[in-house]
């Protein structure tokens, strides 16, 4: 579903650049669940960034169920920048949530779930207001649907960003950190809406301090450092049997 090929990013120019992904290889199976760990710096936002092209790559490949991100490659295997709207299009596909959960905050949840629908796709009002408030159930905040942000939990409101980027009907969805800036008593409840969806069988992307969850969802556990995968694997050996020191020394500051 995804394939990453070799990809680096800098910031920069020249002297001043800053060499931040370093080649970073990582392939996430269809309906699987890649959590990604790292220390602070290590580049994971990055790598998340580029996958749906909030930042351009500087070399290397990303594939999006068979479509190469950004670049179409001619014939004479020379890359041409896709057009704008190409690109728009490719990052519909992916649904991102982030840590701040940057809901707008004039609107009620439901607005919130409903703008996307009808701004991009130019849904009826009604079929966008009957997604919603079904993305809203699916969420565990039927009840909620007439609030507005600032009258909801945090937990509340990133569940309210998650049904958001659901909305658009991803075929990918990335977390960067989704419940670092939680409270830890609100914590549990949008990692359950996550585990929920990974059983339904989206295709995710999770960058998590949560060990917890990564045991019990993912399908691989990536570490990074540095800009590159240390180790990736099952759960079972990147977090209980690491091979590498570096994932030894990062396990032992968060565990
Ligand atoms: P954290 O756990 O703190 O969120 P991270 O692993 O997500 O860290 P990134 O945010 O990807 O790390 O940042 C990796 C490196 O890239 C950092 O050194 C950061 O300063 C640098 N960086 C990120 N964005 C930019 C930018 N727009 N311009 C210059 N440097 C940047
Ligand atoms: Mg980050």
């Amino acid at each position: 579903m995804v394939e990453i090929r070799d990809v680096h990013k800098e910031f920069g120019h020249g002297h001043a650049a800053v060499h931040v992904l370093k080649g970073v290889d990582l392939d996430v199976a269809r309906g699987s669940v890649t959590v990604i760990l790292g220390p602070s710096g290590s580049g994971k936002s990055t790598l998340l960034r580029c996958v749906n092209e909030l930042e351009d790559i500087t070399a290397g490949s990303v594939v999006v169920d068979g479509e190469r991100m950004g670049y179409r490659v001619d014939g004479k295997g020379v890359l041409h920048r896709l057009h704008p709207k190409v690109v728009a299009r490719q990052r519909r596909r992916i649904g991102m949530v982030f840590q701040r959960f940057h809901l707008f905050p004039h609107m009620t949840a439901l607005e919130n779930v409903m703008e996307a629908p009808r701004r991009v796709r130019g849904m009826s009002k009604a079929d966008a207001r009957r997604r919603a408030a079904e993305l809203l159930a699916r969420v565990g905040l039927a009840d909620r649907a007439d609030h507005y942000p600032a009258q909801l939990s945090g937990g509340q409101q990133q569940r309210v960003a998650i049904a958001r980027a659901l909305a658009m009907d991803p075929e990918l969805m990335l977390f960067d950190e989704p419940t670092s800036a939680l409270d830890p008593e609100l914590v549990g409840e949008v990692l359950a809406v996550m585990k929920d969806l990974a059983a339904s069988g989206m295709t995710m992307i999770v960058v998590t301090h949560e060990i917890g969850f990564a045991r019990e969802v993912a399908d691989k556990v990536v570490f990074m450092d540095q800009g590159v995968v240390v180790e990736e694997g099952p759960a079972a050996s990147v977090i209980d049997n690491p091979r590498e020191r570096r994932t030894r020394e990062f396990l032992a500051h968060v565990l």
